[in-house]
């Protein structure tokens, strides 16, 4: 991501402040995060030498609740990356109704070069580092890029060691044995997949013809594709970093989850293999962006032809390249909303540890879809009504939620009320 991302975030607030009621308040109040920190991690090497790494911890808004984002390790993080998004996580919770605020972190390093001792030391002594300013009422963490089940296992022990007390809600994205909630593994596809069958009813599509190509064959994108395949959809076309496989059929799903998962490539013998480019760019009724920021922009924006964007993947699509889509009268699922299903069940994991009454499978996915449907009703009802894209009436509906939790400590409106 580059080093203006947060600027460009920012773009979005001003996008949406035109349409929404939040006082001005609001939106100059969210133009900053409300909390960040820089801290410096020693971490012990195998060798008995020190690094010196950087980490960051952002609450970028807590009205509406504890901050919520996860933690990142990447050589590429920096202090706006990991602003751009707490802010996005911010209108993420308040999209879909989650009782939280926005926030994020991440540590910059390559953690593909660390042995599995050096990562537990480097996530144990993040926490440490950030220790203060996350917990279950003030901040909480989870999974983000190179992140995963067992880091936020190592990272909920180091949290309950330095407070003394077993905590299990400071942290999501746990491993079950842990007290992580089931329905986390798919719950990113799943939540794009209910608002995929709302689309199924107002489009009326018929599953056996409508075909869905899907950039990123990884957690977010296998279980979408899975999802879609097990209702009918002609999923046409899948993707990872070596290059896309192409049916126009349809590709048989299940026999291309067992190659990937027992080699680690696509199936090419299930299609015609094409490139990345131009998957993105083929004739079907479902796009899903699953892999990267940015693989949407000017350059090629006027050449997709897909009927629906539904983006899996966090930015996949850059400012530029959305107001093409739009004249194109593409219909652009936003991220924030397409892909709130991870956080909804993170935000049940969390409901869960605190009460310490752990839900069936199906409770997971009744709540889940109920919370998925409701908001993408909500949003295309708001799209509808103002004629704006989908993108911009998602981020004003979240900023009306932020407005309302000012307005009702009281705005300048009020208090210059005689
Ligand atoms: P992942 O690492 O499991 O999968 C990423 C996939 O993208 C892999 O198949 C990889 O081969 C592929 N890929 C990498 N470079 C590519 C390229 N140049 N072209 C095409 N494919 C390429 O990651 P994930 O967890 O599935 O996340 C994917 C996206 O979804 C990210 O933007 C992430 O932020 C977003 N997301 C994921 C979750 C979640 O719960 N997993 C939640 C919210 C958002």
């Amino acid at each position: 991501m580059a080093d203006d991302v947060f600027a460009e975030a920012l773009k979005r607030l001003d996008a949406a402040a035109e349409h929404s009621q939040a006082h001005p308040e609001t939106v100059a109040r969210l133009r900053r995060p409300k909390h960040m920190v820089e801290v410096s991690i020693p971490v012990r090497m195998d060798d008995g030498s020190l690094e010196l790494l950087t980490g960051y911890r952002c609450l970028y808004d807590d009205t509406r609740g504890p901050g919520k984002g996860g933690i990142r390790f990447h050589p590429n993080v920096s202090a706006s990356e990991i602003k751009a998004l707490a802010f996005w996580m911010t209108f993420k919770c308040a999209v879909v109704g989650l009782p939280y605020g926005g926030g994020k972190g991440g540590v910059i390093v390559d953690p593909k070069k660390l042995s599995g001792l050096e990562l537990e030391r480097l996530s144990r002594g993040y926490i440490r580092a950030v220790g203060r300013s996350i917990g279950p009422d003030t901040d909480v963490p989870a999974p983000d890029v190179y992140t995963n089940a067992r880091i936020m296992a190592w990272m909920m022990d180091e949290y309950s060691l330095m407070v003394g007390q077993r905590t299990p809600a400071v942290i999501t994205g746990k491993p079950i044995s842990l007290g992580g909630s089931l329905g986390r593994d798919d719950a990113t596809a799943r939540g794009a997949y209910y608002i995929t069958k709302e689309l199924e009813t107002i489009r009326e599509w018929k599953p056996e013809s409508t075909t869905v190509a899907v950039q990123g064959f990884g957690n977010a994108g296998q279980h979408y594709a899975r999802l879609c395949a097990g209702d009918d959809y002609k999923v046409v076309a899948i993707s990872d970093s070596r290059g896309a496989v192409y049916n126009s059929d349809g590709l048989d799903i299940r026999t291309q989850l067992q190659v990937k998962q027992s080699t680690g490539r696509l199936d090419a013998s299930g299609g015609k293999e094409i490139t990345n480019e131009e998957l993105l760019e083929l004739d079907v009724d479902i796009l899903a962006p699953a892999a990267l920021e940015n693989v949407i922009t000017s350059e090629n924006a006027a050449r997709i032809s897909a009927g629906v964007v539904m983006e899996l993947a966090n930015g996949p699509t850059t400012s530029e390249a959305d107001r093409v889509l739009s004249e194109n009268d593409i219909l652009v699922v936003p991220d924030i909303l397409a892909n709130a299903g991870g956080v909804t069940v993170s935000y049940f994991e969390w409901v869960q540890n605190r009460t310490g009454d752990y839900w069936k499978l199906e409770a997971v996915h009744e709540r889940l879809g109920e919370i998925m449907r409701r908001e993408f009703h909500a949003a295309n009802r708001f799209r509808r009504k103002h004629q704006i894209p989908m993108r911009t009436a998602v981020y004003a509906l979240a900023l009306d939620r932020l407005g309302e939790a000012h307005e009702a400590m009281g705005t300048s409106s009020t208090f210059s009320k005689r």
